[in-house]
């Protein structure tokens, strides 16, 4: 996958023929705590016009997230001397320059801004004042028309004084103001980010020679480091049970970069070698926050299989400023997520109770989404580059990334469907040791298709795998894919007493869930964040950004609508609701039976436990 950009020159778009070498990179991390993050890049050039780009689109995000708006200090200059540059006005990402005759390099340098805003993902806040996450498609350009695997960099980076770093690029040389990194293509070097900081601490899951898996961690507060030995050895039989599950890995080192920080927002991005993992501070000195985290580094590590190693055809695109096409995300994402799932329980970083917990969650926010009845499964997936940037608000009628959660529906349904048809010979783990199985062992891309998902799937167990998979994808009506729960031996239902996980996200978030009783999710100021379509609160005309005032003639607190909904059980009652609604108050009733209501999975009544058996550790004791 090395390259090769330059064997022969080779002719931009521009008309600017380039010679072989590869583009020197340094970046300079000194100024990150005050949110600056600097780059240098020498290109080889010729005299005559070059187009400069800016990586528009990211692997992983799926969408056009490149901050281009958060770039300043662009200048441009050859044998020394500034020459100018001029932005194509219709392509914000590409950079038009002159080359001066007798020119042979150009060197560009720019900053990136890093923003305050603790939402988003990858461009988000990156730098606090004790550590920074370097993603270097953020601070390179590349030559219009290049393909990732056809250009070369070699980087370096400096950083702040006392700093360390973790990541999965390799190091040529350490130096004494820096790191050398070895000469990579582009698509490794966007591929290897960086955490650095000044607290960090390193996990070693797994130090044999040429299986190295570590977290690298990096902390605002150094007490935050502090992983609970039991949670430590579940992270090493993570790596133990995704052996067993995949038969196989596909990287030469894998790096966690886990960062614990309320000053960055919290998501996880896959890489082929590493994930950029970004949870709160305290998490693991908080169980609630603990908690939320469980689904994070399975997820993510499951990734280097599926979506890095094998990746639909259409989500690799040519170069960083072509768009994907994200249709297959359900299998991208969704299989993911039901992998992380599984692979989360059987390696106990994630008790099996809070296992169900999760999946009884996952199932009853898919089953009351009204969006459904106009928007299928499949469209979340075309759509995601809109609905990865949409707002909690209208989220349940507008739907949003739903191909994480109902794929987990549809993934486990095909596993139980499986070992159905076999017999119980049979299961998904089957099918990923064929599917993701092969390879090098080293980071390599191998596409497929629908057509070669529904093949791999025949393999294992003949079926009409194409029609079980549309007819799950493409549908448009109400209720989620039930059909690997009930199969699996459980039910969806519902009970007065909220999970341990429903507790730690209402404790973490400080938001309230009362969705399957009133309609609604609220903060802890009454504003209401989302109403569920179909329910008493949607039907009284409650919708997303109105605020509660006062509940009985109370004013509102969460413990004062909480008692509320309980005072309608036995009995049923009205709870009367005063609604601040730009800037007027209406008084809603809403006439409520039943009490509270929290989705939980109980045992179908006779019956094997197909999914406490898909949950049971599978790697062999060592
Ligand atoms: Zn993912």
């Amino acid at each position: 996958m090395r390259a090769i950009w330059g064997l022969a020159a080779i002719v931009l778009s521009a008309g600017t023929a380039v010679a072989a070498d590869s583009v020197k990179l340094d970046v300079d991390l000194t100024d990150a705590p005050r949110h600056i993050i600097r780059s240098k890049l020498t290109f080889p050039a010729h005299a005559g016009p070059m187009t400069l780009r800016y990586p528009e689109w990211l692997p992983g995000e799926h969408g056009p997230t490149g901050p281009i708006k958060n770039i300043a200090g662009v200048f441009i200059k050859a044998n020394g001397k500034d020459i100018g540059w001029a932005r194509d006005p219709k392509d914000m990402y590409a950079f038009r320059v002159d080359v001066p005759a007798g020119a042979t390099e150009i060197e560009a340098s720019l900053d990136l801004l890093d923003p305050a805003q603790v939402e988003g993902f990858s461009s988000g806040a990156s730098t606090t004042a004790k550590l920074a996450i370097l993603s270097w498609n953020q601070v390179v350009l590349y030559p219009d028309g290049v393909k990732g695997n056809a250009i070369d960099y070699e980087a370096t980076l400096t950083l702040p004084a006392g700093w360390t770093y973790g990541t999965a690029l390799p190091v040529a040389t350490p130096r004494a103001s820096g790191i050398a990194f070895k000469r990579v293509s582009l698509t490794t070097l966007v591929d290897s980010p960086v955490l650095a900081g000044e607290y960090m601490r390193t996990v070693v899951l797994d130090d044999r020679p040429g299986k190295k898996a570590v977290i690298d961690m990096a902390a605002d507060a150094r007490a935050d480091l502090a992983v609970p030995p039991e949670l430590e050895k579940a992270y090493a039989r993570l790596v133990k049970e995704a052996d067993a599950l995949f038969g196989c890995r596909h990287y030469g080192e894998y790096h966690f970069l886990l960062t614990l920080s309320d000053h960055v927002p919290h998501f996880g991005l896959e890489h082929h070698e590493s994930s950029d993992d970004r949870v709160y501070e305290r998490s693991y000195l908080d169980p609630d926050r603990t908690r939320m985290m469980q689904n994070l580094l399975p997820h993510e590590y499951v990734h280097s299989w599926n979506g890095k190693f094998r990746r639909p055809a259409d989500l690799l695109p040519d170069e960083l400023g072509k768009p994907i096409d994200s249709t297959l995300l359900w299998v991208y994402e969704g299989m993911t997520q039901y992998l992380g799932w599984v692979l989360a329980t059987r390696s106990g970083v994630r008790p099996l109770q809070e296992g169900l917990d999760r999946l009884a969650y996952a199932a009853a926010q898919l089953d009351t989404r009204g969006g459904r009845s106009w928007r299928n499964l499949e469209d979340t997936a075309t759509a995601a580059q809109l609905l990865y940037e949409s707002s909690d608000a209208w989220e349940a009628w507008r739907r949003g990334t739903d191909f994480y959660d109902e794929g987990l529906l549809i993934w486990l349904e095909a596993d139980v469907t499986i070992r159905r048809l076999t017999g119980n010979k049979r299961s998904l783990d089957d099918f990923c040791k064929r599917f993701h199985g092969g390879g090098t062992g080293l980071p390599e891309v191998k596409t497929y298709t629908f057509d070669d998902v529904v093949s791999e799937l025949n393999a294992i167990a003949p079926y009409d795998w194409a029609k079980f998979l549309n007819d799950r994808v493409k549908r448009r009506d109400h209720g989620a894919p039930m059909g690997g729960i009930e199969g699996g031996g459980w039910q969806l239902t519902y009970t007065d007493t909220p999970t341990s996980l429903i507790k730690s996200d209402e404790e973490v978030t400080d938001n309230l869930d009362l969705r399957y009783s009133l309609g609604f999710r609220l903060d802890k100021n009454g504003a209401i964040i989302d109403v569920q379509p179909e329910s008493k609160a949607w039907a009284a005309g409650i919708s997303p950004g109105m605020k509660l005032v006062a509940v009985n003639g109370r004013r509102f607190t969460k413990g004062v609508l909480r008692d509320a909904v309980k005072g309608t059980k036995p009995a049923r009652a009205t709870i009367k609701l005063l609604i601040e609604h730009d800037d007027y108050f209406r008084e809603v009733s809403l006439d409520v039976d039943g009490g509270e209501r929290y989705p939980t999975l109980t045992r179908k009544a006779g019956g094997d436990d197909v999914i406490g058996r898909i949950l049971a550790p599978q790697a062999k004791k060592p």
